[in-house]
């Protein structure tokens, strides 16, 4: 690929990624930008130059209606934006279309229909099982036959920046009988990758798995903060409910999927083999490394507290599309599929602090010698992604910051 004009590019948001988000400047509606080194590229302005087809609303608040236009518009304004980057012919006019990333204020990058969170890390299910159940088997019946997940919030996904106020709920103290109402004290990240919907599918009509890219817009890193003395207590029978609904984030910039397609590794050998309705003729997943860093209350500096991959996902987003549209349940534009938390075999690979700290019996050592377990106010975390080998580029990062809870809670 040809280099680009644009300056910053070497370091930060290369030319083989150009991610989509939404900014603002000043007191300036928010609007369609692709990331491109120490830049914001306003597709709204070129458009409106001629420079770029309107196959899109580039001036609207959020990404829908460019994501629901579909593959073949995606990878026409992408080819498009590379060759405005990259020679002289618009130069000035594509210029004049830049705005100095650090001037923008970003904001969520669509408008989220239903989102849905997954489970399909296998160490992350089994740990967790472990936790759990045990002297059992440490993963559920059903676990290696379907990617297991629960509709979440759409309302309460957040951009990256986002603070979030520790919240307040039902918690049953350990050996007391009744529950009382108080501010979670076992508060929780998961580290995720998630994937949103472009192209919707008909009500009634499964999509399986070999579709599916044709559904994907991109993918976005994913923050699960999880209460979860309060999601302990509340979960059974029916799943996860206000222990997850606070708050979940996403990063800024949706990586387009076609960026995303080189970074494709085959998918770990499914045993046993799936039912023929979520089976792919080649099943992959996305080789990135992922890395949660934590900023201590009253600490500058983010320091890695984990570090896995994408690659250790047993079932792939096109499975979870499958399954998800098995029942004739159609997707919509702005879905989002979370993984689930990502956590590699090894313990410096897991993706949660209730796996770091072993349910709070091995506190994580930080460098200046403090110790955590769950999350104090004040606390920052940054989740971070790369394609892994030489070349590749950073997803866009998810950052939070915990807020003292509010109320009498
Ligand atoms: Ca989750």
């Amino acid at each position: 690929m040809n280099e680009t004009w644009v300056a910053g590019a070497e370091t930060r948001f290369p030319l083989s990624h150009l991610p989509y988000g939404v900014f603002s400047r000043e007191s300036e509606p928010p609007r369609v930008g692709v990331a491109v080194g120490d830049s914001v590229l306003d597709l709204g302005a070129l458009a409106g130059q001629g420079l770029l087809e309107p196959v899109a609303d580039f001036s609207a608040p959020a990404l829908n209606s460019f994501m629901a236009a579909g593959p073949d518009a995606w990878r026409a304004t992408r080819a498009r934006l590379v060759e405005l980057l990259t020679t002289e012919e618009e130069r000035t006019g594509v210029a004049e279309a830049l705005v100095e990333a650090d001037a923008v204020r970003l904001h969520l990058p669509f408008a989220v229909a239903d989102y849905v969170d997954f489970y399909s890390s296998r160490a992350h299910a089994e740990n967790l099982g472990r936790l759990f159940r045990p002297g059992s088997d440490p993963l559920t019946p059903n676990w290696l036959h379907l990617p297991i997940g629960y509709h979440g919030r759409a309302g309460t996904v957040v951009v990256s920046g986002t603070p979030v106020v520790r919240p307040s709920g039902q918690i049953r103290p350990p050996d007391a009988e009744r529950p009382v109402f108080r501010p979670s004290a076992r508060l929780d990240i998961e580290l995720e990758l998630g994937f949103v919907v472009g192209v919707g599918s008909e009500l009634g009509s499964p999509v399986d798995a070999d579709a599916a890219p044709q559904h994907l817009f991109g993918a976005v890193l994913v923050n699960d903060w999880s209460a979860r003395d309060i999601q302990s207590w509340e979960y059974q029978p029916l799943g996860p409910f206000l222990g997850k609904s606070f708050a979940t984030s996403i990063a800024a910039w949706v990586t387009p999927l076609e960026a995303l397609e080189p970074f494709r590794v085959p998918a770990v050998r499914q045993d046993p083999e799936p039912l023929p309705h979520l089976r792919a003729a080649e099943p992959t997943v996305f080789d990135l490394d992922l890395e949660v860093g934590l900023a201590a209350a009253g600490m500058r500096e983010f320091e890695a507290v984990s570090r896995t991959s994408a690659r250790n996902l047993y079932w792939t987003v096109e499975q979870q599309v499958a399954h998800l549209t098995s029942n004739g349940t159609n997707l919509r534009t702005g879905d989002l599929l979370a993984s689930g938390t990502i956590s590699g075999p090894e313990p410096g690979a897991r993706g949660s602090f209730i796996e770091l700290s072993w349910n709070g019996a091995e506190p994580v050592k930080l460098g200046d010698g403090r110790r955590r377990t769950f999350l104090e106010d004040g606390d920052e975390v940054v989740l971070r992604g790369r394609t892994a080998g030489a070349g590749g580029f950073a997803l866009g990062d998810v950052r939070g910051a915990i807020l003292p809870a509010r109320g009498d809670g």
